[in-house]
């Protein structure tokens, strides 16, 4: 591997590094959405049937998907910031998550490009010479 790639390939650990560093840092996470929801009951002759419908709610309810069945679950309000920091925290991890898929694919061009360079440049001999240039 020539200087220039090895530099890069450096460069693309500090970064991947750095990146799980921060994925580390990042609290619990929750996939699912929190929304504002007012609905009907099942009384016929509630106000939430009537003309104009006056709807029960809002309330917080909180949506995911569990073993591929939709879940909701009504929350209050403080609940429903929990969720919802938890929910953004699981955005960051994806797309942190993204960022470190990027970079080791850039690591791995680097790392087969060398390997594919021919026999013997196999990556745990260290024995190349830097006069041999
Ligand atoms: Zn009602």
């Amino acid at each position: 591997m020539d200087e220039a790639a090895q530099r890069a390939l450096q460069a693309c650990e500090r970064r991947y590094r750095d990146l799980a560093h921060e994925l580390a840092e990042i609290g619990f996470i929750a996939s699912g959405s929190v929304a504002l929801r007012s609905n009907r009951c099942g009384k016929a002759y509630c106000a939430c049937h009537g003309d104009p419908p006056r709807l029960h709610g809002p309330y917080w309810l909180f949506t995911a998907k569990v073993n591929g069945k939709t879940v909701n679950k009504r929350l209050n309000e403080g609940e429903a910031r929990l969720y919802n920091e938890w929910i953004a925290n699981d955005r960051k991890v994806r797309v942190l998550l993204g960022q470190m898929r990027e970079v080791a694919s850039k690591a791995q061009e680097l790392l087969l490009a060398n390997e594919a360079a021919g026999p013997g440049s196999d990556a745990k001999s260290t024995a190349s010479s830097p006069e041999n240039d």
